[in-house]
């Protein structure tokens, strides 16, 4: 059977039109700028210095507490500097940057083609494994792994759920990754379910993704404990609290974590990079990044060292369109457009979009005319014009009373509105307001 979420969803063309491109290295040249921070949490403290050799898969910076991911080198190279870049948005952040001479690689990384299925480490072993590799969530968020794999006292984890459903247009990469690395996805899982102590994983996957469905399955004798659930193609289906929803038919409460439904939800990316870190000793270093746009001679989804400049991406697909207008990091709904498209990628880069003046035309907004589409859209069950009013008003104690905090940023509303009203603007200014409101109070 196909399930869905319960409320809301839009249906956009997919444009998966990268999606036959098999996923290609990028050999890393020239130079490359890793952040301290690429991760939800505090930024990694550096343990090289100016002038250091590192190879790839040393670390460079550990992390500075729970919640922070610890950083390795993605090349071999000697560090120049570490300073302040600019990210994609413009943001200035520190960064190690490591001029790359070779490809000399740490001698403990397991770089042969087998595939080693036993998995020995217990789940402790595993946790410890999967922080010491700086893993975070590929999923967009990028969460620290071993945080969100840590089932808080008092609360129970029975399911653990993929996200496999990759419902943002243009995006390829986790396809890919299915497709070309699905023993390796599904060894991961069991790692995953290892970690947490359940017996059951649901792998959401969108049904226009079939041949993915069918790559998945035919594992599912082998690796026991491991279902795969087709899902409805219906934007924001990969949403966790959507996803929950379809797959087990449980609601997360408002405010609330995924754990409070007892699950733990992890991308499908993530999966492939525990089974690399837990079975071959590889640090998170490397990320496939989908470079993809409707004007692009050729589209393609490559596997990118952290760090590397997105200028080099550019280089490989043949140049940026003339009449490009906007460059996205990540999809057209939840990505962001890039003030500095020569950013360096990050662990959770998932995908650099070209898009064409056209496309990325802001029309001119009017006045709400009252139809109701956003409230029917909205996956939350939320009322955006309304939540646009208050906004407006800097009413944020009604905004509060109205949910804006349960917003998922998922654009719908605006992508929806008849009006061309910029709907999910308005929420995230409420948004952040009742979070300061709500940290202030406590
Ligand atoms: S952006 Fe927020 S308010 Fe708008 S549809 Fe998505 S969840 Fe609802
Ligand atoms: S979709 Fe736009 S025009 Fe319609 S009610 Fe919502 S804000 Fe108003």
């Amino acid at each position: 059977m196909i399930k869905t979420f319960k409320y809301g969803g839009i249906h956009p063309d997919d444009n998966k039109i990268s999606a036959e491109a098999a996923i290609e290295t990028v050999v890393p040249e020239g130079v490359v700028r890793i952040f301290l921070s690429q991760h939800i949490g505090a930024p990694a403290t550096p343990v090289v210095a100016r002038g250091d050799k590192v190879k790839v898969g040393q670390l460079i910076a550990k992390a500075a507490g729970f919640v922070s991911a610890n950083i390795h080198s993605s090349v071999s190279g000697t560090v120049t500097n570490i300073d302040l870049e600019a990210d994609h948005l413009g943001i200035k952040k520190e960064a190690i940057i490591i001029k790359v001479e070779g490809d000399e690689w740490m001698d403990d990384i397991d770089r042969s083609d087998n595939i080693p299925k036993e998995i020995k480490l217990s789940a402790e072993e595993i946790l410890k494994k999967i922080a010491a590799s700086g893993l975070v969530g590929l999923g967009g968020a990028a969460f620290p792994s071993h945080v969100k794999l840590s089932v808080p006292p008092g609360k129970t984890a029975e399911y653990l759920i993929i996200n496999a459903a990759e419902c943002e247009p243009y995006l390829t990469s986790d396809y890919r990754i299915m497709l070309e690395h699905a023993e390796e996805v599904m060894i991961g899982i069991q790692i995953l379910k290892k970690a947490i102590g359940v017996s059951v994983a649901y792998v959401g996957v969108e049904v226009n993704k079939p041949a993915a469905i069918a790559e998945l399955n035919s594992l599912t004798s082998e690796y026991k404990g491991i279902e795969i659930v087709p899902l409805r193609k219906k934007y924001p289906q990969g949403g966790e609290k959507q996803l929950i929803k379809a797959v087990t038919n449980r609601e997360v409460p408002s405010g609330g974590l995924p754990i409070d439904a007892g699950t733990v939800v992890h991308n499908v990316g993530t999966a492939f990079s525990v089974y690399e870190a837990v079975m071959k000793n590889k640090p998170l270093i490397d990320n496939v990044v989908t470079v993809t746009g409707k004007n692009l001679s050729v589209r393609k989804n490559l596997l990118v060292r952290v760090g590397t400049p997105v200028s080099r991406l550019v280089e490989i697909v043949g140049g940026i369109p003339e009449n490009t207008g906007k460059v996205i990091f990540g999809g057209p709904m939840m990505g962001k457009a890039a003030s500095n498209p020569d950013a360096p990628t990050q662990k959770s880069t998932s995908a650099v979009l070209f898009m064409s003046d056209e496309e990325s035309y802001r029309k001119t907004s009017c006045a709400c005319i009252r139809c109701a589409r956003c409230v029917s859209v909205c996956p939350m069950n939320l009322e955006p014009y309304l939540l646009k009013r208050l906004a407006e008003r800097k009413d944020f104690e009604e905004s509060e009373k109205n949910s804006a905090h349960d917003c998922i940023e998922c654009g719908s509303c605006a992508y929806t509105c008849p009006a061309n009203i910029p709907l999910l603007d308005y929420i995230r200014l409420s948004k952040t307001e009742v979070l300061k409101i709500k940290r202030n109070r406590k």
